[in-house]
């Protein structure tokens, strides 16, 4: 008889488990349930290609109908799951159906942050979000948060929207992203296209009024036409008992990609685990880990034994720049700053002569080379020397 396994979501991590359990011809059979009412697609050109009108809806989404019906894998769109029950082994969703499995993959991504003193938060977050912001009439833009969705959305909208002004409460564009020197080339890049920046801005209420949005800062109030908010995301875990999986920040796992609960595992955003290069537990957003830890979940299940041995690494594309970035990059381990011109710019990080992460701006070559070295040194993370780059 075949087996029944649940997926918790349908995004990246999710994507890659379906490619994982068709290619290994499983005895399983795939339910995947979606609070969203469309099937999977490609998150990053939301705030990028697809926001600035350069990619189509139909090309941002992973498979198409006759992949999923091929594979006899059933998509129920538009059912959040309530509550997941590790101990009966069923989930159970709003409307009070419950469905039994026999393995089960948490890949709920993350919810966007907002403040209390924001009225009817926007956010950038799902495909709704990112036809909103393309449909709506809007010659005035507030953006609050300058990092990585923030710069991309004005650095996406800066030829199509009037005025666009982004709000940050720090002194500096995403500070706790990437190095000075690189936020420092994207922002100028920014403000050429006529983008403005507020640091050091507090927000004090964001309300809508006759049409309008009015954001009040700590010295100046703005009309705006519309106001997104852009700073950050946390997990959502309120579906599973904590007496039945440990929580903290995500659903912890182990290296295999398991929860506490026997046959649950957790994927992508919403997992926690635990850091390599420090040993703390940790949530990251990025897709390769997302897809990563979606094959590794997949493997087990099938009973090929894996484990993570993947490094992650992020991108963000603002204009013309294209930053890549990987491992543990904090400015107090900067080792090494290599410029080759003006917009080009590696800053390689080491901890007692190992390299432990970079961030590579405009330099595809460099990237490929330190990705390379990096990959092959996972399992044992110590031996990454200097010496290795160069
Ligand atoms: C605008 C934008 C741009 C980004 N750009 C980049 C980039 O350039 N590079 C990069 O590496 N990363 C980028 N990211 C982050 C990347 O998209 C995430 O790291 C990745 O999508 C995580 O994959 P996931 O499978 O964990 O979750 P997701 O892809 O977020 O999928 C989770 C899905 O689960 C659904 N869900 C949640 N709760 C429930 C429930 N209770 N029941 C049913 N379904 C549920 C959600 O609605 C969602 O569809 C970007 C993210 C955004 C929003």
């Amino acid at each position: 008889m075949r087996k029944e396994i649940i997926i918790v979501g349908f995004g990246h991590g999710t994507d890659a488990v379906i490619s994982t359990l068709t290619r290994e011809h499983s005895n399983y059979s795939i339910k995947i349930f979606t609070q969203e009412a469309l099937p999977g697609y490609h998150k990053p050109p939301l705030s990028k290609e697809f926001l600035s009108g350069s990619l189509s809806k139909e090309r941002i989404f992973f498979r198409n109908p006759e992949f999923l019906k091929k594979h006899k894998i059933e998509v129920f769109l538009s059912c959040p799951v309530k509550k997941i029950h590790a101990n009966t082994k069923h989930i159970e969703l709003s409307n009070g159906d419950k469905h039994p499995f026999d393995a089960l993959i948490i890949a709920t991504g993350s919810v966007p942050r907002t403040l209390d003193s924001i009225q009817n938060p926007y956010h950038l977050h799902n495909l709704n979000d990112a036809e909103l912001l393309k449909k709506k009439k809007i010659n005035k833009l507030g953006i609050i948060g300058a990092g990585f969705i923030g710069m991309e959305a004005a650095s996406s909208l800066a030829h199509s929207v009037k005025e666009i002004k982004i709000f940050e409460r720090a002194s500096r564009a995403l500070e706790s992203a990437c190095h000075a020197d690189i936020a420092n080339i994207l922002t100028k890049s920014l403000v050429t296209s006529g983008v403005q920046i507020e640091l050091n801005c507090l927000i004090e209420s964001v309300k809508e009024a006759d049409k309008k949005t009015i954001l009040k800062t700590s010295d100046q109030t703005y009309e705006l036409d519309h106001v997104l908010t852009c700073i950050g995301n946390y997990t959502d875990t309120s579906i599973v008992d904590t007496a039945e999986i440990n929580i903290n920040r995500g659903f912890m796992i182990n290296n295999f990609c398991e929860t506490s609960a026997k046959d649950i595992y957790a994927i992508g955003d919403c997992s926690e685990y635990q850091n390599p290069f420090n040993q703390r537990y940790e949530v990251t957003t990025s897709i390769s880990h997302a897809t990563h830890q979606g094959q590794i979940a997949a493997r087990n299940i099938l009973g090929i034994e894996s484990k993570m041995n993947k490094i992650p690494w992020f991108w963000s594309n603002q204009g013309n720049h294209r930053l890549q970035m990987m491992g543990y990059t904090q400015s107090e381990n900067e080792f090494k700053s290599i410029k080759t011109n003006e917009d080009s710019l590696t800053k390689i990080y080491s901890h007692k002569s190992r390299v432990i992460g970079f961030q590579s701006l405009n330099n595809p070559i460099h990237f490929a080379k330190l990705k390379k070295v990096m990959d092959e040194h996972y399992t044992n993370v110590e031996t990454i020397k200097i010496e290795h780059l160069f």
